[in-house]
C-alpha cells in the first residue's frame, strides 16, 4: 500500500505517518511547514518507507508511481491560525481539496478528507449527529475555516458521485496529545503552557462554554477503520465526554500542580457555546468508540508540553 498525507507533518497528521508506517504501508508526507514542523516526523527521516515532499497543495501535486489513499489533512486548524492565515485557510480547504480529489482520480486512489465539527459551527442541536446541516455564519472570523471545509466535503461528495472515487470523510471534534503545537492558541496548549509556567489561565468569556476533548491516539484508531470502510458519507469521530471550559482549567492546574489562577479574556466572536458528538455512526459502522481516559490521555500530553518547555 502506498499513501500520501497532505498535512503530513502538522499535529495529526505526523501521528497518521507513523500509524500507517506500523501498517507496512509505504508513506509519503507532503507539507509546507506553515502550520506543521520538521520536528514532528524527524523522527522519521532515513526510514525506507518514508519520503516528505515540501509542496503547497493548492498548486498542481505531482506524485510519481501508484498511490493507494490519499489522506488530505493539510490546512490551518486552530481558531488563531486560521484568522492569521484566512486567505491559505480558504484556499487550503477549496484549490487544496480540488487538487488532491484530482490526484485521488488520476490515480484510482482511495481519498479521506480531515472535515470538522465547525461544520456544525455554533450548533443548535446537541450532541451533534452527522444528519445536522449547522449554524454557520459564513461572513465571521471562523467563517475563512468552516466554510472551506463545508466546501471541501461538498466537493468531495462530488467526485465520489460524479467521478466514482472512493471516498470517506471524517468530522474531527476538539483532539489533543502530543505534537500539538504549543503556541497554536488551542486551549489545550495554552492552558498548559501557561499552568506550568505558573502564569495564569486565560478563559475566554464565563468558561461555561463545552468542549469534549478525545486523545489523539483514539482519533487515529477511528481514521484508520473508517479508511478501511466503505462509507461515502461523514463520520464524527470524536469524544463524547464533555466538559466546561472553566472545569478543564480546573483540571489542567490540578494536573500541573498548581491553584487554578484565571485571567478572563473575552469570548471570541462565534466561539460555539456547546460541542459534543454524537459517535453513534462510529460505533454502529466501525465498532469505535474512545478508550483513553481524560486523566490519561492529558498526563501523557503534559509530559510532551513539559519537554517542549524545557521543565
Ligand atoms: N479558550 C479559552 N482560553 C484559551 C483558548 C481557548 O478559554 O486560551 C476557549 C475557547 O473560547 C473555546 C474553547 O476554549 O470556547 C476551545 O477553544 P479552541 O481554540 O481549543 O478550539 P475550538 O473548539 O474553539 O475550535
Amino acid at each position: 500500500m502506498r499513501t500520501l498525507i497532505t498535512g503530513g507533518a502538522g499535529f495529526l497528521g505526523s501521528n497518521l505517518c507513523d500509524r500507517f508506517l506500523k501498517e507496512g504501508h509505504e508513506v509519503i508526507c507532503m507539507d509546507n511547514l506553515i502550520t506543521g514542523n520538521m520536528d514532528n516526523i524527524a523522527h522519521l527521516i532515513g526510514h525506507e518507507r518514508f519520503r516528505y515532499i515540501n509542496h503547497d497543495v493548492t498548486e498542481y501535486i505531482y506524485v510519481e508511481g501508484e498511490l493507494d489513499n490519499i489522506l488530505h489533512f493539510a490546512s490551518p486548524a486552530s481558531p488563531i491560525d486560521y484568522l492569521e492565515l484566512p486567505i491559505q485557510t480558504l484556499k487550503v480547504g477549496s484549490l487544496g481539496t480540488h487538487k488532491a480529489l484530482g490526484l485521488a482520480k488520476a490515480k484510482g486512489a482511495r481519498f479521506l478528507l480531515a472535515s470538522t465539527s465547525e461544520v456544525y459551527g455554533d450548533p443548535l442541536i446537541h450532541p451533534q449527529p452527522e444528519e445536522y446541516f449547522g449554524n454557520v455564519s459564513p461572513i465571521g472570523p471562523r467563517g475563512v475555516y468552516d466554510e472551506a471545509k463545508r466546501f471541501a466535503e461538498a466537493l468531495v461528495m462530488a467526485y465520489h458521485r460524479y467521478h466514482g472515487v472512493e471516498t470517506r470523510i471524517v468530522r474531527i471534534f476538539n483532539t489533543y496529545g502530543p505534537r500539538m503545537r504549543l503556541d497554536d492558541g488551542r486551549v489545550v496548549p495554552a492552558f498548559f503552557s501557561q499552568a506550568l509556567k505558573g502564569e495564569p489561565l486565560t478563559i475566554f468569556g464565563d468558561g461555561s462554554q463545552t468542549r469534549s476533548f478525545c486523545f489523539v491516539d483514539d482519533l487515529i484508531e477511528g481514521i484508520y477503520r473508517l479508511l478501511n470502510s466503505d462509507e461515502p458519507e461523514p463520520v464524527n469521530i470524536g469524544n463524547p465526554h464533555e466538559m466546561t471550559i472553566k472545569d478543564f482549567a480546573q483540571k489542567v492546574s490540578e494536573l500541573a500542580g498548581v491553584e487554578l489562577n484565571v485571567e478572563p479574556r473575552p469570548l471570541p466572536q462565534d466561539d460555539p457555546k456547546v460541542r459534543q458528538p454524537d459517535i453513534a455512526k462510529a460505533l454502529r459502522l466501525l465498532g469505535w468508540e474512545p478508550r483513553v481516559p481524560l486523566e490519561e490521555g492529558l498526563k501523557s500530553t503534559m509530559a510532551y508540553f513539559k519537554k517542549k518547555l524545557n521543565l
